[in-house]
């Protein structure tokens, strides 16, 4: 007889939602933030117990695409916006760091710092390279730091940068891919001649407008071109494309034709951009780059998503307050980005379910699937023994209306705020301690910045942990 396991948390009672296996009724042993066992009725000492009867239990939600800072500080939104993200059921998100002139030595280590420190949620991160000494240094970043993943931008935002040109893009793509084969290019596919004109024709056409005007800024067809040219960049420098926020039915049908051509590379789209549309009631509340679209956008997303043209799905998470956002400034003047990490797995769940899309399909594709891409798996993404223990329990029959003050991040709106949504977290799990229960934070922030290494140094060093 061995002795019955002593674990730190059992989860009991749920039906575990596990990707590529589907649904299994079973309990979850923790112990020293992993998963220990996963059984019937574990039997086991335990330090603490959740019953989670009547519930499903998915594995934490990894956010491939969030921005921190743009508001208020690093600092201070590492803490506020990743409360909300773990509030809401998100456990890892991939953030995307902004320096548009000094080198990122300036800045990684107190980036690292506030990850370490202040943060819920673990953290990957991808700089956003915007000049020569960035692309210079990306092998330097890549092996001080850990990072595996850079984001370039296609088109600029007017004031902030400048569209960047394709040998710029070409470049960083080659140093990118000298990385190795689990390197990613993310890319934000738009033409920025295109949007530049489309901006300034729109502000001559309709100096005051209303959200679903926003759109003819963003033509969809300028996605579909930048599409073909990052894919075809892409191939020439050998790099593993990853297309961003895709909002457009002519861009899945770009992705579709490359595919069929042969072209391998990931895309990813928001739950904003499944969620609303450009004619929403909350208006410039949900003004954000690209923009959402009309309907028939959002079908073919979801029609993409569930055939799996589309892999990944994110938040573009940008946080502001209404007196920046200033909706009343309107179509020019009120500002994009939008606060929406804490309504992203409830708005998957309900709207996958107004469009028929499983729930094992939404794991996929919020869990296991960017957890892959960004070389965190199965470490993340999953339930499996010895994964981190990182889940979140949601009532799938919860309805909730989205209120700000109840999502506890930095802001004073959400671009849902009126919805009623039907699928809610009662509980997070992040690093084997109950975080979030009941829409209360009840555990202090135990975050953790995850540095990445190349796949061939994971299996090195695997080997000689073994031999030892
Ligand atoms: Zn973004």
């Amino acid at each position: 007889m061995t002795e019955p396991q002593a674990f730190d948390l059992v989860v009991r009672r749920g039906i575990l939602v596990i990707p590529g296996v589907g649904r299994v009724a079973a309990d979850v042993g923790i112990a020293d933030g992993r998963i220990a066992t996963i059984g019937e009725s574990l039997s086991g000492r335990a330090a603490e117990s959740y019953d989670a009867a009547g519930k499903v239990v998915l594995p934490g939600i990894v956010d491939p695409h969030v921005h921190i800072g743009n508001e208020l500080s690093f600092e201070i939104e590492a803490e506020t916006e990743t409360r909300a993200a773990v509030l809401g059921g998100v456990t890892t998100i991939g953030i995307f760091l902004r320096s548009l002139e000094d080198s990122y030595f300036d800045h990684l280590p107190a980036f690292r710092r506030a990850m370490d420190e202040r943060s819920y949620v673990d953290s990957i991160f991808h700089p956003q390279i915007f000049t020569e000494q960035q692309i210079a240094e990306l092998p330097a970043y890549a092996e001080q730091f850990g990072i595996r993943s850079f984001k370039f931008y296609m088109s600029g935002m007017p004031g902030i940068v400048k569209s960047v040109t394709d040998d710029v893009l070409l470049d960083g793509f080659r140093q990118v891919a000298s990385l190795g084969p689990d390197a990613i290019v993310c890319v934000h596919c738009e033409t920025g001649a295109l949007i530049d004109q489309a901006r300034e024709r729109l502000k001559a056409s309709k100096p005051d407008g209303t959200l679903a005007d926003w759109e003819h800024a963003h033509p969809a067809e300028a996605e579909a071109l930048a599409i073909q040219t990052a894919v075809y960049l892409a191939k020439i420098a050998g790099a593993h494309l990853y297309v961003v926020h895709l909002s457009s039915r002519q861009g899945l049908e770009v992705v579709r034709a490359c595919r069929r051509e042969g072209a391998r590379f990931t895309v990813e789209t928001t739950s904003p951009y499944l969620g609303i549309s450009s004619d929403d009631a909350n208006g410039f509340l949900a003004k954000m780059v690209p923009p959402v679209r009309t309907p028939e956008h959002r079908v073919a997303l979801w029609e993409g998503l569930r055939d799996g043209t589309i892999e990944t799905v994110g938040t573009d998470n940008t946080s502001r307050a209404l007196a920046t956002k200033r909706p009343q400034a309107g179509l020019h003047g009120s500002r994009p980005g939008l606060p929406v990490l804490g309504t992203h797995l409830p708005a998957l769940l309900h709207f996958g379910r107004l469009h028929g899309v499983p729930l094992e399909v939404l794991v996929d594709r919020a869990c296991r699937a960017p957890a892959r891409i960004y070389g965190i798996y199965p470490r993340k993404g999953t339930i499996a023994v010895g994964s981190d223990a990182d889940l979140v329990v949601v009532d799938l029959d919860a309805e909730r209306p989205v209120r700000a003050e109840d999502l506890n991040g930095m802001s004073d709106f959400s671009p849902f705020q009126g919805k009623v949504l039907r699928g809610w977290p009662v509980a997070t799990v992040k690093g084997g301690r109950i975080v979030a229960r009941d829409g209360k934070i009840v555990a202090p922030p135990s975050g953790r910045y995850i540095p990445r290494s190349r796949p061939d140094d994971a299996a090195t060093a695997a080997r000689s942990h073994r031999a030892a």
